[in-house]
């Protein structure tokens, strides 16, 4: 009789070269993310565990927690395997059952073996062997042998005593755990790029604070509501961590820039007072950096010039800007892939300041002598206004 899947096999990526310590933190950390996601969606499980390299979720549920592990920061691939005694000829039967569940007919195949552990069979062997059983074993399935670019491929992983048999595996969003790295302001506008801004560096194991800047009166209320779902929809990335969205007005200041800035230069004051006030958010909140989702040359606050005169309203302070360097092009398929991109369909204009011919050259000089003549001070009552929402709980 052949068994069925009972474990799900979680392979991870670059935390398998960090030093055995911070290895082993890392395990511990996404093994926990991996636990709560799989409680939170109610698939059960008995337990996780975890060998040289890999992790294993032993559950009946498996298809569902594949899917589950596989959008987890960290994971870079999943299968759901059938566990067996790591013995030649019980890899043979099994593998051979495997196939006649799994593959299609007239189709060509591979077998793909990896060992770890004294046998006494070589990897070689198993595929050998598997794949002379298949073509005879099952000769009215029609399938055909082909190394290289094979339709359908079976699996068997030795690992000491057992072997793991498996046909699918699906990608895994990658990254680091979450929590491997610090808190992140994540600046939100509604827009497509600031949320892949926010994904790229929560990817990598930051845990987002989210803010947004209401741009009332000089926007559409919708604003908020959009920022909401973006910044909810993110934060279900996150297991284990409280999330929070920081929404912030930003009319005042707004006003402060009309009545005493050059308009040319209106949204290079906007993008500064924002900087600012995300700091506050940060001091408050211990995090490390402030990311947003410029892209060089995307628009005119965004030359390198002008983001550089961004950047000096907050010189004591990171900014992150991880989508620099991509293309819009770029930015559209992450957000496809992650959900995001309905946003931009609703195509908001979120500022009626913005003016027909922006500065791109900004002089610092220039910026610094026209804030002489606001008052910056509104910048801390707004942030002291902040509406607070909890997007998850810790
Ligand atoms: P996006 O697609 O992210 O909205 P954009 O291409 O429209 O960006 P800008 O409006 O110049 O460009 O904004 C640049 C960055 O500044 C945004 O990616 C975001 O990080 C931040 N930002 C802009 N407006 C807001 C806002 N109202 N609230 C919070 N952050 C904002
Ligand atoms: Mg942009």
């Amino acid at each position: 009789m052949c068994p069925e899947y009972s474990e799900v096999l979680v392979r991870y990526g670059e935390i398998g070269i960090k030093s055995r310590q911070t290895r082993k933190r890392m395990e511990d950390l996404l093994i926990s993310h991996i636990k709560s996601a799989l409680k939170e969606a109610d698939v059960k499980f008995s337990k996780i565990r975890r060998e040289y390299g890999r992790i294993f979720i032993v559950t009946e549920m498996t298809e569902e927690a594949s899917n589950i592990a596989s959008i987890i920061f960290g994971v870079v691939s999943v299968s759901p395997v059938m566990v067996i005694d790591a013995g030649l000829d019980t890899i043979l039967e099994t593998g051979l059952e495997l196939v006649r569940r799994r593959f299609k007919q007239k189709q060509s195949f591979a077998v793909g073996c990896r060992r770890v552990g004294t046998h006494d069979f070589s990897s070689q062997e198993v595929r050998e062997k598997l794949g002379a059983a298949i073509l005879k074993g099952i000769p009215e399935m029609d399938l055909s042998v082909n190394l290289t670019s094979p339709d359908q491929t079976i699996y068997v992983e030795v690992r000491n005593q057992n072997a793991y048999l498996f046909t699918d595996t699906i990608e895994g969003v990658g990254g680091m755990p979450t929590g491997s790295q610090g808190k992140v302001v994540c600046t939100l506008s509604s827009g497509l790029d600031s949320p892949i801004a926010a994904f790229k560096v929560m990817k990598r194991g930051c845990i987002p604070v989210f803010v947004n800047f209401d741009n009332t009166p000089y926007a559409n209320d919708d604003c908020r509501a959009i920022v909401t779902e973006q910044a909810q929809l993110l934060a279900n990335y996150i297991h284990n961590f409280e999330v929070k969205l920081y929404i912030i007005p930003h009319g005042a200041d707004l006003d402060e820039a009309e009545i005493h800035g050059p308009p040319k230069m209106i949204c290079l004051f906007c993008k500064r007072n924002m900087l600012r006030m995300a700091r506050e958010i940060a001091m408050a909140e211990c995090a490390d950096a402030i990311v947003t989702g410029e892209i060089i040359g995307e628009q005119a606050s965004q030359t390198t010039m002008n983001l550089r005169a961004i950047n000096t309203a907050v010189c004591d302070f990171p900014i992150l800007r991880p989508c620099a360097g991509d293309d819009k092009s770029d930015i559209e398929a992450l957000a496809h892939k992650i959900g995001t991109y309905r946003f931009a369909e609703e195509g908001l204009s979120c500022c009626t300041l913005a003016p027909k011919y922006p500065v791109t050259r900004g002089k610092v000089s220039d910026i610094q002598q026209a804030e002489e003549d606001m008052d910056l001070g509104i910048l801390k009552k707004q942030v002291d206004q902040a509406h607070i929402i909890t997007l998850r709980r810790g």
